[in-house]
């Protein structure tokens, strides 16, 4: 740990340095005015430049609306077409490197970028996050984010801030090497800040309150899934220490984070967010974004697949485009037992709100939920019971679906060890409509209020 805080000293008085952080500095200003120039230059170079818009050549100023959406299949089917060219069919000057996801969705999507564009954005967009959050120029950090195969315990973070960087699994005890690093790990340092995916912060969270660990960082962001309240206080109680949000696609980077009212902001001049109506259900947008620096293959009009409430005007003073919250994944459809489709999206804030900080739903056959909890407890069971009452009271009997608790304790995770809080084994058919307005009792946001739609049966 030492030799890592002299050596993270050596780099803070380097010449390399100074260099990167230089670069960082240039773009950190939230810049609106060089917003629009950016796009327009990106989409011109799109048009001239990228096989799969060769229709719009003859577009002299062409604008979003004039390109077609960019979904997940098409980065994968596509992937030759969309990589710029020039006049000679050669590619772009620079360093390129392949990035390759495996998505929520299981498909694996490759992405091309540069180690010129690709990288610079998300330091800039971090360094942002640092100043909003108060951070130390240097310091100490939890990562319980995703980590490759063979992530070292501790580590060096450089930039954009020069971090130790101790490196956590999500908690898990029945596994004896987690036990034991967490044993000598949490609690034996003061930490700065915290960061990594929703489920795991909460393990974290339920860790330090178990154990009476006072961990009382700076900051805890936390990024990848979407967090549900009663999560999210958890965490907060145990770190005293409010959560900010980050919201990031592995198309685009970071796009997004929460300021203190809860809004999330997105970041306008690195990427474009387009709020697009989704199913004609007036309370959701569906997050479409435009990548504004990558040029080796720009990615253009993404669905992300992420749902959000219409854009807000807040008040908080930070710029760019604000939404009130992010709602969720549209790809994770439940399936009734009368085949209809309904958004998970009411039943995971009446399972949030009944006291439930830990869970996944996972369907494998229509009709019937199954919760996976870390422990069955009576708690669980009586949530089970009361949310089946209500899902009784508005579903027929063969309608909809009700809910079971797993045989299982262990969480499903996705190839790179996400946990999404549904999983879906069953094919559903994509852009069916969702019925949304199915549980109403104890459900907050308005965002659930609506009524409900007429669903058209899955092929
Ligand atoms: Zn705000």
């Amino acid at each position: 740990m030492t030799e890592i805080g002299e050596k993270l000293n050596r780099f803070l008085r380097s010449a390399r340095y100074a260099e990167k952080r230089a670069e960082i500095e240039k773009l950190v200003e939230f810049d609106s005015a060089t917003a629009a120039d950016r796009l327009a230059d990106i989409l011109a170079h799109a048009r001239d430049r990228v096989p799969r818009y060769r229709p719009l050549q003859d577009h002299a100023n062409p604008v979003l609306a004039d390109f077609p959406l960019t979904r997940k299949a098409d980065l994968r089917d596509r992937f030759i077409d969309l990589i710029s060219r020039d006049e000679t069919g050669r590619m772009e000057p620079g360093h390129y490197f392949i990035h390759e996801t495996s998505g929520s969705t299981g498909q694996p999507v490759r992405l091309l970028t540069t180690a010129e564009t690709g990288g610079l954005s998300s330091l800039v967009i971090a360094e942002r996050l640092c100043r909003h959050l108060g951070l130390p120029d240097t310091g100490t950090e939890l990562n319980l984010g995703l980590h490759y195969e063979g992530t070292p315990l501790v580590e060096a973070g450089f930039l954009p801030r020069p971090y130790v960087r101790c490196n956590l699994r999500g908690f898990d005890p029945s596994s004896p090497s987690i036990v034991e690093t967490y044993a000598s790990v949490v609690g034996a340092f003061p930490v700065d800040r915290i960061i990594g995916t929703s489920s795991r912060l909460v393990g974290l969270a339920r860790y330090c309150l178990d154990r009476g660990i006072r961990l009382r960082p700076r900051a805890v962001v936390a990024s990848y899934e979407h967090l549900v309240e009663e999560g999210r206080r958890m965490v907060e109680e145990a770190f005293r220490c409010p959560v900010t949000m980050v919201y990031a696609t592995s198309e685009t980077g970071s796009a997004a984070w929460e300021c203190r009212q809860g809004n999330l902001h997105f970041q306008d001049d690195f990427v474009t967010p387009e709020l697009l109506p989704y199913d004609g259900d007036e309370t959701l947008r569906s997050i479409v974004l435009t990548g504004l620096l990558t040029r080796a293959m720009p990615v253009i009009r993404y669905v992300t697949g992420d749902l959000c409430s219409p854009a807000t005007a807040c008040g908080c003073g930070l710029p760019g485009t604000a939404v009130g919250s992010l709602v969720g994944r549209s790809k994770a459809t439940l399936v009734g037992a009368d085949g209809l489709v309904y958004s998970p999206y009411a039943l995971l804030a009446a399972l949030s709100n009944a006291g439930l900080a830990d869970f996944q739903v996972l369907q494998e056959r229509p009709g019937i939920l199954q919760l996976i909890v870390p422990d069955a407890t009576e708690e669980a069971r009586r949530c089970v019971e009361h949310l089946n009452r209500d899902l009784a009271s508005y579903f027929r009997e063969g309608q909809g679906f009700r809910l079971r608790l797993a045989a299982t304790n262990t969480f499903v995770l996705s190839g790179r060890g996400k946990r999404n809080p549904v999983v879906q084994r069953l094919d559903v058919a994509p852009g069916a409509v969702e019925g949304t307005g199915y549980l109403r009792s104890g459900v907050r946001s308005p965002a659930y209020a609506g009524p409900v739609a007429q669903s058209p049966s899955v092929p």
